[in-house]
């Protein structure tokens, strides 16, 4: 059987690590997945338009540009077939306001059969993205992150209510990676 499964968890959690490693855990069992990531497709259009020059400019663009971006790159991963892990976003904190990245018109396009949200301590969250330099993270207190990822879960719950798909959490704890990436490898398999 195919599986669609849709992977988020807010900036500096560690979701893109974790389904690498997951990956690499599943190919020996033959276990193939088409990563897609969604910032990347969204990305990948606004740089040709000359309209950011990396992919965290891209949540501060007008609202009306962001979800113009976005509903073009759900219809191009819509048309994706086969065993897709789509690595995403819940909700995008913008200037005006938290934007869904799940919107009705995405998740028809990825038809999801399984939604899991990477988390962790907002401390640990808020430690990461002090010490990740390859990108240009929000620097807010825990508190806010905390409030991100309370927002996820709920949107986590209305969609799994909407389309019947099932819900994962994973916790991607500080030195406990491995663990992470064996939780994942099993809700993969
Ligand atoms: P990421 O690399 O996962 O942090 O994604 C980079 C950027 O892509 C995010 O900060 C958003 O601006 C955008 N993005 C990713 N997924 C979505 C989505 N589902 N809806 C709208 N914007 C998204
Ligand atoms: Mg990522």
């Amino acid at each position: 059987m195919e599986r669609r499964v849709i992977i988020t968890g807010v900036p500096g959690v560690g979701k893109t690590t974790v389904i690498e490693g997951a990956l690499k855990r599943l190919e020996p069992e033959g276990i193939r997945y088409n990563p897609i990531n969604f910032g990347t497709f969204m990305f990948d259009m606004a740089s040709k338009e000359g309209i950011v020059s990396d992919r965290d400019q891209m949540r501060r663009l007008d609202r009306p540009v962001q979800k113009e971006l976005q509903k073009r790159a759900a219809e191009l991963i819509s048309r994706i077939g086969g065993n897709v892990i789509v690595d995403t976003h819940c909700s995008i904190k913008t200037p005006n306001g938290y934007l869904p990245g799940l919107p009705d018109w995405v998740i028809d396009g990825i038809r999801p059969d399984t939604l899991i949200l990477v988390e962790t301590d907002e401390d640990q969250i808020l430690g990461r993205r002090l010490k990740d330099l390859t990108r240009i993270r929000d620097m807010e207190g825990s508190g806010a992150i905390a409030e991100h990822q309370q927002f996820n879960r709920s949107i986590s719950a209305a969609i799994a209510t909407r389309t019947g798909c099932t819900v994962k959490f994973v916790r991607n704890q500080n030195h406990l990676l491995e663990q992470a990436i064996e939780e994942m490898t099993s809700a993969l398999r």
